[in-house]
């Protein structure tokens, strides 16, 4: 039998490469990465990595051994070129060939570059792979004067990291809020001001007029006319999906490969997970960018090329670490939603967000040294029991979620 062939050795490819394993599943699994690493979780790069307090290697999901042990026949630095889905055939960089039963698209994404004039001229850092985390680090030495362009998490991480290690950081939002895609307004301040007390510059609203080089510094005009100059610029603007084999390969595309709720795409035998796939939601189709999805859909997948699974669902979940604080957001945050704030003294800001009956969909909270994990994990089973509570009850900071669970 041919066998189950994963594209991308990252984290949703690498996680369900060992699940189909665990799982009982005996055929041959064939796991194709185009980096040179061992699967690896990418969380730490912004974040320990660049702090010094990990290494690379120390991001690795799995062992050399450990694949060879579950027989997963592992290509390293080896790009996949073409998809003929029709002869269920794929062919790699070196010119092999491989016949699949299964193919699963865990391709994730490259970040999406800056367009911006004068910005060919300028030497710009991004941040996806260890790579570019190598190249981050040795960059960012103390005094360094660091621009980042983007005040979404990967922005904001660096941001957090690069101050640490001692650079002076201006980070440039061209919304009005920080990370306004995913995040209400309190928390969001509260990110503003914790970067503020660290000493970094946040510009919102900055409009890039130019950006130019010269002797090793780049310097970012803005369109107020104000100017600043850097050592390093850096941008994190959001990514774009792996998806160009796919789409040529005939695959329905919109902004990452469609699949549907088993996680197939257009092709009975293709499926897509992770960064890359995009799953029913609210009426069209939607990109999850999280840690948590890539575990859930590699362990759902998993399960159902063994034997056949109800739909997959999953509530959103993800983490962000920045100076001594946490921030979680978990199921729900649309502002359609009845949105209430609950103010832990100075150490925790929650919003947690009900439906019309008062059902709680969903909450972002941030603070102090990881104190809000807790709460975050007692209003997600407060979600899965479908709760309705007043939003005067959630308000009140002395109301214990816990009791609420009964
Ligand atoms: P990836 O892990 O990117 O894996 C895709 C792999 O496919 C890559 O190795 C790619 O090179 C390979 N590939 C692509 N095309 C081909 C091809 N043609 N042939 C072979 N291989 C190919 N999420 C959170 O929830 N919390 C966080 O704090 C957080 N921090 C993050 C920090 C950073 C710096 C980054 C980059 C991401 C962070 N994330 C975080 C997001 C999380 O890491 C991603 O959601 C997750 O990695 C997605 O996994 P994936 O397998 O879909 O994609």
């Amino acid at each position: 039998q041919a066998p189950i062939v994963i594209i991308g050795a990252g984290q949703a490819g690498g996680r369900l490469a060992l699940h189909l394993r665990e799982e009982g599943y005996r055929g041959t699994i064939c796991l194709i990465g185009d980096e040179p690493h061992l699967p690896y979780e990418r969380p730490p790069l912004s974040k320990q990595v660049l702090l010094g307090e990990s290494t690379p290697t120390q991001l690795s999901m799995t062992t050399v051994v450990q694949l060879a042990e579950y027989s997963i026949d592992w290509r390293v630095s080896t790009p996949v070129t073409k998809v003929d889905p029709s002869n269920h055939l794929l062919t790699l960089e070196n010119g092999e060939s491989l016949s699949y039963q299964a193919l699963v698209f865990a391709t994730g994404g490259v970040p999406r570059k800056l367009s911006l004039p004068g910005c060919e001229a300028v030497p710009i850092l991004y941040l996806r792979n260890q790579a570019d985390a190598a190249a981050l680090k040795t960059a960012l030495h103390p005094s360094k004067r660091v621009g980042i362009i983007g005040g979404g998490f990967i922005g904001l991480e660096i941001a957090s990291s690069a101050k640490q290690l001692g650079c002076d950081v201006v980070v440039f939002e061209a919304a009005n809020q920080l990370a306004s895609r995913v995040l209400p307004a309190e928390i969001s301040n509260r990110l503003f001001e914790l970067h503020q007390q660290n000493d970094v510059t946040i510009k919102l609203q900055a409009g890039i007029e130019q950006l130019s080089h010269h002797e090793d510094k780049t310097s970012v005009l803005l369109k107020t006319g104000e100017r600043f100059v850097f050592d390093v610029l850096v941008a994190g603007i959001g990514i774009i999906p792996n998806q160009t084999l796919a789409e040529a390969a005939g695959l329905k595309v919109g902004n990452g490969i469609l699949v549907d709720a088993y996680l197939q795409t257009s092709h009975p035998d293709i499926y897509a997970i992770g960064d890359v796939a995009a799953i029913p939601m609210n009426g069209g189709h939607q990109r999850i960018e999280t840690w948590r999805n890539a575990e859930h859909q590699a362990r759902y997948l998993a399960k159902h090329l063994v034997s056949p699974q109800s739909e997959f669902e999953d509530l959103m979940w993800f983490w962000s670490d920045q100076f001594d604080e946490g921030l979680q957001v978990v199921g729900e945050t649309s502002p359609t939603l009845k949105a209430t704030v609950r103010q832990q003294n100075e150490v925790a800001t929650f919003v947690i967000y009900q439906d019309e009956v008062g059902c709680i969909r969903g909450a972002a909270g941030m603070g102090k040294d990881g104190c809000i994990a807790k709460d975050i994990k007692l209003i997600e089973r407060l979600i899965a029991m479908k709760k309705v509570v007043s939003m005067e009850t959630l308000a009140d900071p002395s109301t214990n979620l816990k009791s609420l669970l009964k």
